[in-house]
């Protein structure tokens, strides 16, 4: 690919982060602004953290990442926005810009972008078929097939966190169905997944951990604190959030046979590679993928974002 220099603006329910992108890399000052709570209010920070970056570097495209799926043609961003704020959606990001900067401008899943980041210069470098998945408060994917942002039919596909687990319908999942991956790996899950294996642990089985904690009040910080001291049921409940995620890989690789799988996340962190790369292995019985942590971990939706937009626009 030539050179190109395109701005990468990052669109979260906290923060709103903006660079500009050479080469795979930020190239400029980051700017970060906290997001604001309506959505007039964050068009115009998009609108002035642009021409900051306009003023004082050459660029010829624009890509935003931000939450919610985002339609087939990268114009419009579709709904389920998470934690941003009423009439997000209906804000015409593409447009506005277009009209004041010309800047051809393009709109990506934060989640997709991310994982195209780390296709292009994080542990995906030189594979072609790439699954990032995050692991956070919920689980995202990004599906990079043949070298390509797999988007599906209407640009909602990858939403890997949305596979479902079980028949039982125990636990309803943030989008609004049950038992879906999300609802066991993420975080969220975990702290769940505690909470239920104390509530079955008979009194003489109680660890320390579980004698300083209410049933129903242990946290993911709990749990991790319990496994540097080796509390016997943190690492139950460890061990259990672990084979939970590698479901969720074994259903991946026999559906996409991908190179590799690369991990991101807060929870991504308390993941045992080697372990897990062995399980995998196990479950499944041609494809081999590898198991890897995520590399490009900071501001990587910007990154991606302005990859894909200089991709598009490239001149
Ligand atoms: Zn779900």
């Amino acid at each position: 690919m030539p050179d190109f220099s395109s701005i990468g603006i990052d669109i979260g329910g906290t923060k709103i982060s903006a660079a500009v992108v050479k080469n795979n890399e930020i190239v400029s000052d980051l700017k970060v602004l906290n997001t604001s709570n309506s959505a007039d209010a964050i068009l115009k920070q998009i609108l002035e953290v642009t021409s900051s970056l306009t003023n004082s570097n050459d660029v010829s495209s624009l890509g935003i990442a931000t939450a919610g799926a985002v339609n087939k043609d990268n114009s419009k961003v579709m709904g389920s926005t998470g934690n941003l704020p009423d009439g997000y959606s209906d804000i015409d990001f593409k447009n506005e810009i277009e009209k004041k900067f010309k800047l051809p401008t393009l709109l990506e899943n934060d989640a997709n972008a991310a994982a195209y980041a780390e296709y292009k210069t994080g542990n995906g470098i030189g594979k072609s078929n790439v699954i990032v998945i995050t692991l956070g408060t919920g689980v995202g994917g990004g599906i990079i097939i043949d070298g390509k942002l797999m988007r599906g039919t209407s640009g909602a596909g990858a939403e890997c966190g949305h596979i479902i687990m079980s028949f039982d319908r125990k636990r309803k999942c943030t989008c609004g169905t049950w038992d879906c991956w999300e609802a066991y790996a993420s975080g969220t899950g975990y702290a769940i997944t505690a909470n239920e294996m104390a509530a079955n642990i008979t009194e003489d089985k109680r660890t320390s951990l579980l004698l300083n904690k209410k049933t129903g009040s242990i946290t993911t910080y709990d749990i991790i604190d319990g496994l540097k001291v080796n509390d016997k049921f943190a690492i139950q409940v460890h061990n259990t959030w672990e084979f939970h995620v590698l479901l969720g890989l074994v259903s991946l690789t026999n559906i996409f046979d991908p190179d590799c799988f690369i991990l991101s996340g807060g929870m991504a962190d308390f993941i045992n590679y080697d372990k897990i790369q062995k399980e995998l292995s196990e479950m499944t019985i041609i494809s081999k993928p590898q198991v890897l942590p995520a590399k490009a971990k900071n501001n990587a939706g910007i990154i991606g974002a302005g990859i894909l937009a200089a991709l598009k626009y490239g001149k």
